[in-house]
């Protein structure tokens, strides 16, 4: 919109950002050294007549802008008066190029000077400097309290780069780092005048969704980074569907209120196809080199695998489908094991393990659910956990420590109904002389298998 005046103005004022060589209006991508990073934002700043490369070819990315190039471009940019004429600071004399700028900026409130009323044209502008000036330039008011390590918390500084974070300009060093102190480069620099400029060029519109996922959990915490460290912007509740930009360790980078914030990954998950066909995963616990609980000569991964086994055959005999998340002694991380049921679709979702504890007279049977997300998935997945449980105290004749409720990474974050059973103690000489015969492998897996039908009928009937 401020297109016309600038190529106009571009030639008396040509001489700004001068070092050695003249500055002249060429595109960016006749420049050698712009970075394929930054080509687009440069080249609209060019076109725009906002920036210049030097008549070498160069753009010189890396070399700092002073305070007058500053007020010069942003003068540009925001239309204002360049003509030269006497200023408010002593040390900005009318014969500077950039004196008709200064001022105009500063007559906007969008420039000031140091406390002893000088503006010190020559020195570098710094990053914290450049934020007061985008947010004042483009009337940036939005904040949602994102924070980086190295800007001091409830300072006037604080809150700029936030508004200048919010509105999709800044981003920082991408390690929760802004730099305040630090001169801005001339890279730096196009990038933000670009994005305050052209929302097209802003952070968000950068980013590619890479993922939707659904959050898992019944209140989600959104913080303005990746880690616990940050501050709380809002709040997600179960179900609210989130777009992913990026993942950073176990944080994701959500579309969040226009601009972006962080959530952790323990707490969103796939979406699920609700009409996709009945399809049971049942997750043998641990394998290979994680034996998981031992005692009584047996390794919970092989009675685990074992009574998995027997579930499998009979949910087949019951004409149900059913799909293994492993069937030999392999090893998968707890996220692979939820990941590859809810990749194949799956609805139901059974964890198979065996028990140990400190004492030798802890005896019985248990099955978990997850409450965590207080929802139809925990209700379902409750009644599940019920339904084995009572036909494993019956078939085993164990003693019945009955449903609790635990957050267990393979039943917690997951979009389906999911169970976890203990088919009993190791270390309780009774439990593991059970679990040790084939015998009761058999009456086990045949009982989980029960179980989930008995669910599944119960299901149909709601
Ligand atoms: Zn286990």
């Amino acid at each position: 919109m401020f297109k016309g005046k600038w190529r106009v103005l571009a030639v008396a004022l040509v001489s700004f950002l001068a070092l050695t060589v003249l500055p002249v209006s060429v595109s960016a991508a006749s420049l050698s050294d712009v970075p394929d990073a930054y080509a687009d934002e440069v080249e609209y700043l060019i076109d725009q007549g906002i920036v210049t490369g030097y008549t070498d070819n160069t753009f010189k990315p890396k070399n700092k802008v002073t305070r007058k190039e500053a007020a010069t471009m942003i003068g540009k940019a925001l239309d204002l008066n360049g003509t030269k004429r006497s200023t408010s600071f002593p040390d900005v004399s009318k014969s500077l190029y950039a004196s008709g700028y200064i001022q105009s900026a500063y007559e906007k409130g969008v420039i000031s000077g140091y406390p002893d009323n000088t503006y010190k044209p020559d020195n570098n502008m710094t990053r914290g400097e450049m934020a007061y000036l985008i947010v004042n330039a483009f009337s940036l008011n939005a904040e949602s309290g994102i924070n980086y390590s190295d800007v001091p918390n409830n300072t006037s500084l604080e809150t700029v780069i936030d508004k200048l974070s919010t509105a999709g300009i800044a981003e920082g060093y991408g390690d929760g780092t802004y730099h305040p102190k630090e001169a801005i480069s001339r890279e730096h620099f196009a990038v933000l005048v670009a994005r305050a400029m052209n929302p097209d060029f802003n952070v968000d519109s950068q980013s590619e969704v890479i993922a939707e996922k659904v959050v898992s959990t019944g209140v989600l915490n959104v913080r303005s980074g990746p880690s616990t460290d940050y501050n709380k912007v809002g709040k997600l509740y179960e179900g609210n569907v989130v777009k992913i930009y990026k993942y950073q360790g176990s944080w994701a980078k959500i579309a969040y209120n226009g601009s972006t914030a962080w959530v952790h990954t323990d707490y969103i998950m796939e979406k699920r196809d609700e009409n996709a066909p009945q399809l049971i995963a049942i997750d043998a616990g641990h394998g290979d080199h994680d034996g998981g609980a031992s005692d009584n000569g047996l390794v919970e991964k092989d009675v685990n695998l074992a009574v998995a086994r027997e579930t499998r055959d009979y949910l087949k005999q019951f004409g149900l489908n059913v799909i293994m998340t492993r069937s030999d002694d392999t090893f998968l991380e707890l996220n692979e094991r939820v990941d590859y049921a809810v990749d194949r679709n799956a609805d139901t979702f059974v964890s198979i393990h065996a028990n140990a504890s400190g004492s030798e007279y802890a005896e019985g049977v248990e099955t978990y659910y997850s409450s965590a997300a207080l929802s139809d998935r925990a209700y379902k997945s409750k009644k599940l956990a019920q339904f084995i449980q009572d036909r494993l105290v019956a078939a085993m004749g164990s003693k019945d420590r009955g449903v609790k409720e635990a957050p267990f990474r393979v039943i917690h974050a997951t979009p389906l109904p999911s169970s976890l059973v203990e088919l009993g103690f190791l270390t309780n000489d009774s439990d593991a002389s059970k679990l040790g015969s084939s015998y009761y492998r058999d009456k086990a897996g045949k009982a989980i298998a029960l179980g989930i039908r008995d669910y599944y009928t119960w299901k149909q009937s709601q």
